[in-house]
């Protein structure tokens, strides 16, 4: 039998019930993982919290997990946000309902999408009506150690200091590349992969390190 940790062994045991989101690739046309959930490398001494895919700057981005209750957390498209570690970017949250040790309960997903480009597409408390929506265009906004990205999208999605029962069952059901889930300054951060298909994407070879 699989050894689980015990965040994971209560999930498996204690979720029942579905919850209700649609999950898709949130960009069209470029398909490519250049940063896996997990990688180190030179770029940080924690491992990678999200995905890096490539995309040429002016991409736009929709919403990689939605439902009717999706709104915008935050949405920064300005200039005061190009020298930030993350740089220009819009915050998603997804609330997610289902049974827990037999009673409902509600996580809220947390979704980031950083380096964005500086045209605004959502504001902050808007609703997001349609899984289709734009939420920006992708750039290279940020810098890390004063040094400017490549052109790319980072997304991450996480829950806040109670984890999410859910999420680790569905971490427990996905075979990771690297890491399914982390801890990280009171978020449970997990593999965005994990709501997809394997046809959605491709994995450059060297995803596994931290070099984007
Ligand atoms: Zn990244």
């Amino acid at each position: 039998m699989k050894k689980l940790w015990p965040r994971k062994w209560k999930a498996n045991n204690f979720v029942q019930g579905t919850t209700d989101y649609e999950a898709g690739y949130p960009v069209s046309n470029d398909k490519e993982i250049v940063t896996l959930m997990g990688a180190t490398g030179d770029r940080s001494i924690y491992p990678h919290r999200g995905i890096d895919i490539s995309t040429v700057s002016g991409t736009s981005i929709t919403p990689l997990l939605w439902n009717d209750q999706t709104k915008v957390g935050f949405a920064n498209y300005n200039n005061d946000f190009l020298t930030t570690e993350q740089g220009r970017m819009v915050g998603l949250e997804t609330p997610i309902s289902y049974m827990f040790k037999g009673e409902m309960r509600t996580d809220i997903v947390l979704q980031r999408y950083l380096h964005l480009d500086g045209q605004r597409k959502v504001r902050t408390d808007s609703l997001i009506g349609t899984p289709n929506t734009i939420l920006g265009m992708s750039g290279n906004s940020g810098q890390w150690n004063g040094e400017g990205y490549k052109s790319h999208l980072h997304v991450d999605i996480s829950t806040g200091i109670t984890g999410s029962p859910y999420l680790d069952l569905m971490a427990s059901n996905y075979q990771t590349k690297i890491m399914s889930s982390y801890y990280y300054r009171d978020r449970y951060y997990y593999d965005p992969l994990m709501f997809l298909n394997d046809d959605d994407y491709e994995i450059r070879d060297n995803a596994w390190g931290y070099n984007y």
